[in-house]
């Protein structure tokens, strides 16, 4: 090995060159273990949301940010899932999962349901975003569900364009027992709408098949502020 005086020139710009390859390497490192490039496996987006859920429930937020760490937002996206979730004001995904701006593509409306606005806007997510996880996420008192089981139970509609988001959540609680909970009503839509959006997608369909996509509903309860994944059973697809 070649002796460089530390104190000359040489020695103090190879050395500095040393520190930032150190560097470098360090930063592709920690890249590389969360990153295959701009890619995100499902398995490791939900350990993301699961450990952000978990910092949201004990109120340690951190907002992390799982942006590629040599991507800069202001010149692109690179959401690690997509979420649809309810127009509720208390459900906001980034809140939820305590990520940072630019890390969920977000599809919101009454019910969580799955309409051609909605499927249109996670086909963009999956087609040209390729986030690898998509998550319907239902929640606790949810207006839209309990709307929808007492048009089913006493045959009133709400009135308006409030009746297309009823008639959207009729066909997901219809089967259940009659004297089913507003809990069990909040789940069977989440999952019903996650069903719904695989089979009325050929792109979210083929991306599942090809196993570039899964899907999963979930459950957000405003008290206790936990997200409940459904069981893997009944998780649609994945890697
Ligand atoms: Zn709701």
């Amino acid at each position: 090995m070649t002796h460089i005086d530390p104190m000359s020139r040489r020695g103090f710009l190879v050395g500095l060159a040393g520190t930032a390859l150190a560097v470098g390497v360090a930063q592709r490192v920690a890249a590389a273990e969360d990153h295959d490039g701009d890619t995100v496996t499902s398995a490791q987006s939900l350990r993301w949301l699961r450990r952000g859920n978990a910092r949201w429930v004990r109120r340690d937020i951190k907002r992390a940010d799982h942006t590629p760490p040599y991507r800069d937002i202001t010149n692109g996206q690179w959401p690690i899932a997509s979420v649809v979730s309810c127009a509720d004001s208390r459900v906001n995904a980034e809140s939820v999962f305590d990520v940072a701006q630019g890390n969920l593509f977000n599809v919101r409306n009454a019910g969580n349901v799955g309409g051609d606005i909605s499927i249109g806007s996670i086909e963009y997510s999956v087609g040209v975003l390729k986030v690898p996880l998509l998550v319907v996420l239902g929640h606790s008192s949810c207006g839209a569900v309990v709307a929808a089981q007492r048009a089913l139970r006493t045959g009133e509609m709400p009135g308006g364009d409030i009746d297309a988001v009823v008639e959207a959540i009729i066909p997901a609680i219809e089967r259940l027992p009659v004297n089913h909970t507003l809990e069990q009503a909040i789940e069977a839509n989440a999952a019903h709408t996650a069903r719904l959006l695989r089979r009325n997608s050929r792109i979210i369909d083929s991306a599942v098949s090809r196993g570039r996509l899964r899907i999963m509903s979930a459950v957000y309860d405003i008290r206790s502020r936990r997200v409940e994944f459904a069981t893997r059973g009944r998780s649609i697809g994945g890697m």
